[in-house]
């Protein structure tokens, strides 16, 4: 029985459809009707249940109880012979479950990638590094512990990077961070899909709370069982998000500052949709964990609540306010 996660779904129908949209409830994942096929590309007024692959266009009335028809007609026989195998068909009901990816991405270090207690201490690059992640408030047991790493190749010079692992200790992924100030991009990362990598993964333990920061180089200063959502979007597209569902992980939301009012909800609504019990943390003083110290954050973390519907309608209300503030 081929086991699979909603987001390799999507991710198939899009090959054999084109781009689609995924409702905010994760329930229907929206695409263009191939049926009666809009001159207008972006209707994707097919509504295809994310859970049984039953479908139905809004425009012109199709319906059908399973995608096999239309990946039969508009898709290749490998794509047909594919969905049958992994996402099911009528005769072989659907399996959807988290779990194991049926691909897996393979992704490398740079070749001169040294850690960076054990570089040449002696090297400009090296002793600049140090000097900005003592700035940052890390020490060099930080270093060690998340593996930080340097190489001198064009575009990862002068950066730290720093490794993730997934619970096998294989690498699936790295972000590098500028230490000099003017350069940009601050972050950069080796161009893989984000949506199946959970970062730090092999640290993280399912069956106790999990703390969510944007970035990798926020959980330094975050309790170990921390991962960073690589972005400020998590949905049924992310492989984090279906693990999380997937164990029933209590989440300690701990996103940037500036999306206190925006993203920040809006993510703890979407698992509190699932049941899972979110508890938010205010990090507003500080703009992002990764500039607080290790006590601070602990101290906000004990803070942390849950966003009540009072809170949703406080939000509103001084949303409220300030726009009408702003007409006068
Ligand atoms: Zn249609």
């Amino acid at each position: 029985m081929a086991i699979y996660s909603i987001s390799d779904k999507l991710a198939f129908f899009e090959s054999v459809f084109g781009k689609g949209h995924l409702s905010g409830n994760g329930k229907n994942f929206d695409i263009r009707c191939p049926i009666c096929a809009p001159s207008d590309v972006t209707k994707k007024k097919l509504s295809i249940k994310t859970d049984c692959d039953a479908a139905h266009c809004w425009v012109c009335g199709y319906k059908t109880r399973t995608m096999a028809p239309l990946i039969r007609k508009y898709g290749t026989q490998g794509q047909l012979a594919r969905y049958r195998e992994i996402f099911g068909g009528p005769e072989n009901p659907n399996e959807m479950v988290t779990g194991e990816r049926t691909e897996v991405q393979r992704l490398e270090l740079p070749r001169d990638f040294t850690l960076l207690p054990l570089a040449n201490q002696n090297d400009p690059d090296v002793k600049a590094t140090w000097r900005y992640l003592f700035g940052r408030g890390l020490t060099e047991k930080d270093a060690w512990y998340f593996k930080f790493g340097i190489s001198n190749e064009t575009r990862w010079k002068r950066r730290v990077l720093m490794p993730s692992f997934n619970f096998k200790g294989e690498l699936n992924y790295f972000t590098a961070r500028a230490i000099d100030k003017d350069r940009r991009p601050k972050y950069d990362n080796p161009e893989v899909d984000k949506n199946p990598i959970i970062f730090n993964e092999i640290n993280l333990k399912w069956d106790r709370q999990i703390v969510l920061v944007e970035g990798p180089f926020d959980l330094v200063k975050c309790p170990e069982n921390t991962t960073a959502m690589l972005g400020s979007d998590l949905d049924e597209r992310h492989e984090l998000f279906n693990r999380i569902l997937l164990h029933g992980t209590p989440v300690a939301l701990a996103m940037d500052g500036d999306m206190w009012d925006r993203k920040t909800p809006k993510i703890a609504k979407k698992l509190q949709e699932y049941n899972i019990d979110v508890v938010i943390v205010d990090v507003r003083p500080w703009g992002d964990p990764g500039s607080m110290s290790r006590a601070e954050f602990e101290i906000a973390l004990g803070e942390a609540r849950t966003l009540s519907w009072g809170d949703n309608f406080l939000t509103k209300l001084n949303r409220v306010v300030n726009n009408s503030a702003r007409c006068f």
